[in-house]
């Protein structure tokens, strides 16, 4: 079957996929097809007779690269099985598999897992003597994540502790032995942990030039997909795989380039030409994802950007819908507005193609909150769920045992951190509380005395029944020191989980419904690709996707960009990169969400917060501005078209939502999400109000509900 090619493309996109086999360096804004054309040129390389297995493709997940397969192979109609790759890690696990033992590894050499690098990493700890006594040293984790970071970044642990994490100084001379241990138990056993497949395949490949070179015959073809998010080694493992760059395709944006924390090099795009003079540069210009009305605001935003290569994006999707800031009045009403308004746009999209993007994974908890309440069916990529998070496990479990003392699971968490309180004894513990044994219970008390607090604070909150906000006051008394000690590398980031967990209690007179409310089953998903359901994503899980409507929350400063950001310039060109790959992301409909105030537990309540800057720079001429009053209603300040007010609820639709005449007058009706309302007003053309009953009046399209008899 032979395909027309430039029916499917652009003169550029042709340009690059039937391109010769020399370098080539596809480098484009957002949206402007780098992907699609990484795919065609596949399809177009085996068409003229390329052998799948001659193709190495590489990319940052196997997901997206199964996808491009999936693609080419549509395109041509066969299944391309032998193509090679996948993501570096995967490739460079295939090629050690066979020659790891030219290394000095055994034959079938290990891959840890991260449970197994903690367990060495404890036992060398352990060995070592270090952090005996001592609760505040840093966890297992944190020390594997320092050791890694430094060798994606290639940089000195010290250097690195004293940039990134200077509480940790103290420890840099245990941190080194413990990661000088960790390599060599490594090296005696013959193992090897994710980042040790990159460095062991760059060590193969420099020590065994037959080897390398048998490589370059096998995979005349490398083509690489986001290639700005590639680190050092990464780099120069391309260079060792086609050392003329013959052959070698990278497709990236420099102005996506966002995982700098990890390594990734910027430079390796930008360089790229240099270091093969010959390169072919393509450029895309056009935009097939965004309408014109969200590229004008997402150029804009690059606008103050530095960025070596120019682009000049534009779109033939014109008349598009401008994009909405919407400042609310505080970052509780935000989640408010962001599910109503995710359940207008549900009217005309399907859930999947709308996203809510987040800077991180805290922020979208009072969003998933309200969502489990109206059993609206999510997937969350990136960052844990808000009830999965270990100290908010922790504090509600404190809740939980107010209302039910006899709660055994709760109490193993409340007092794991009483040291020498075995399983056995909590039980008889739990036991003993339900019985009202008084005895086993003061005796115990008295060997621990942590556990007398904990049962002591549990005893007064029961008989006092304060509102939830207050219960909680005191148990995060409580429990700030156990929280200190038991997330010693990390509480400070923790905290905001904490913070926004107080701001959900204030929303509730009564402990039940509030727990219920958290606890709520979350939605099953293992079924999620049979499933239409909402996308929730932090920025970077986001990367390389799009969706019909996006909606990015918490654009204020210290949120995004994040509060780190602020004080170092090339952090803030990187939330500002990080903002862009946001925006891009959306295709029709993109709302920007600014809280005019955020909850700040320190302050004991909610401060101002001042707009990103990146937004504040935007022209206004890129949206239309709506500021929620404190009546919460939405009012347009600004646009092209004529100023109005409408109620909540009544935001105008994207695109033109069909009409269909009225129904009957008043009654009972029912609604997918909303259950069953009462319709308290006509609103031709084809609109009711409806009084729902825990949701209060909405204005909702008649088509959208059920008339009771
Ligand atoms: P990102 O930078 O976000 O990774 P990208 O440059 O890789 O974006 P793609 O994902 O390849 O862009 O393409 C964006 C969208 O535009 C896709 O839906 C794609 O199918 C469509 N598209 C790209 N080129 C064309 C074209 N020539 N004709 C029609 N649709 C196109
Ligand atoms: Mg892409």
């Amino acid at each position: 079957m032979t395909i027309d090619f430039t029916s499917h493309l652009n003169p550029a996109q042709w340009e690059a996929v039937s391109a010769a086999r020399g370098p080539l360096l596809v480098i484009a804004g957002a949206g402007s097809g780098k992907t699609r054309t990484i795919a065609f040129r596949l399809a177009y390389l085996v068409q003229q007779g390329v052998a799948p297995e001659n193709i190495l493709l590489m990319t940052f997940t196997r997901k997206a690269a199964q996808e491009m397969l999936s693609r080419a192979a549509h395109l041509i109609g066969r299944e391309l099985g032998g193509v090679a790759g996948g993501t570096f890690h995967s490739f460079a696990w295939t090629v050690l598999r066979r020659y790891a033992p030219a290394l000095g590894f055994p034959e079938g050499f290990t891959i840890m897992d991260a449970p197994d690098m903690r367990e060495i990493v404890g036992q060398i700890r352990t060995e070592l003597g270090l952090g005996k006594k001592d609760r505040a040293f840093p966890k297992r984790t944190t020390i594997l994540g320092l050791i890694s970071k430094s060798r994606n970044k290639e940089i000195d642990l010290a250097v690195l502790l004293e940039q990134e994490t200077p509480h940790l100084i103290p420890y840099a001379g245990d941190i080194l032995r413990i990661s000088q241990a960790y390599a060599a138990f490594k090296t005696r056993h013959g193992l090897m942990d994710y980042d040790d497949l990159l460095f062991n395949m760059e060590r193969l490949l420099l020590e065994r030039p037959d080897l390398t070179e048998f490589l370059r015959i096998r995979h005349p073809h490398v083509m690489i997909d986001e290639f700005q998010d590639t680190n050092k080694v990464q780099a120069r493992l391309v260079r060792l795989l086609a050392a003329d760059g013959r052959g070698v395709m990278v497709v990236g944006d420099d102005a996506q380039s966002i995982y700098a924390f990890r390594g990734a090099e910027v430079r390796n795009i930008l360089s790229f030409p240099t270091q093969f003079p010959e390169t072919v540069i393509v450029r895309l210009e056009e935009n097939y994802r965004s309408s014109q009305a969200i590229l004008d605001l997402t150029n804009a935003v690059l606008r103050g950007a530095v960025s070596r290569f120019e682009k000049n994006l534009f779109s033939r999707r014109a008349n598009g819908r401008k994009p909405q800031l919407i400042h609310t009045v505080s970052d509780q009403t935000q989640a408010r507005m962001v599910v109503d308004k995710v359940l207008e746009l549900s009217q005309n999209y399907r859930l999947r193609d709308i996203a809510i993007l987040f800077r991180a994974g805290f922020q979208s908890y009072p969003v998933e909150m309200l969502l489990n309440r109206i059993g609206l069916r999510f997937r969350k990529y990136g960052g844990l769920k808000f009830t999965e998070a270990a100290h908010i496990k922790d504090v509600l479990a404190y809740m939980r045992l107010i209302l039910n003392p006899a709660d055994l699971p709760a109490w193993f968490r409340a007092v794991s951190h009483v040291k020498g309180l075995g399983p056995k004894t909590c039980s008889r513990f739990c036991q003993a509380v339900l019985e009202g044994d008084q005895a086993f219970i003061a005796q115990l008390a008295k060997k621990f005395p942590d556990v007398d607090q904990a049962f002591a604070l549990i005893n007064s909150l029961r008989a006092e029944k304060p509102a939830p906000d207050s219960a909680l006051e005191r148990i995060l008394e409580f429990y700030s020191p156990i929280f200190q000690l038991r997330y010693p590398d990390d509480y400070p980031r923790r905290q905001a989980g904490l913070e926004q967990l107080q701001q959900m209690a204030a929303a509730f007179d009564d402990l039940d419904a509030f727990l219920t409310e958290l606890t709520l089953e979350s939605p099953d998903q293992d079924d999620e690709e049979m499933d239409d359901h909402l996308v929730l994503s932090t920025v970077h899980s986001a990367k390389g996707l799009e969706w019909s409507a996006v909606l990015v929350i918490d654009l204020v400063n210290g949120r995004f960009p994040s509060r780190h950001a602020l004080e170092r310039e090339e952090d803030m060109e990187e939330e500002r990169r990080l903002l862009y790959v946001a925006c891009t992301r959306a295709r029709d409909y993109l709302a920007l969400f600014v809280p005019s105030s955020v909850y700040n537990r320190f302050q004991g309540g909610s401060e101002p917060a001042v707009p990103s800057l990146f937004i504040s720079e935007l022209p206004e001429h890129c949206y239309e501005e709506w500021r929620e009053n404190y009546l919460g209603q939405l009012h347009l300040r600004h646009s092209s078209r004529q100023d109005q007010a409408l109620p909540r609820g009544q935001k105008a639709l994207p695109g033109n939502a069909p009409v269909k005449s009225a129904p009957r007058p008043l009654g009972f009706c029912r609604h997918k999400i909303f259950g069953r309302g009462k319709i308290v007003e006509v609103l031709p053309p084809g609109r009711l109000r409806i009084n729902f009953s825990g949701f209060g009046l909405k204005i909702i399209q008649a088509d959208f509900v059920i008339l009771e008899d």
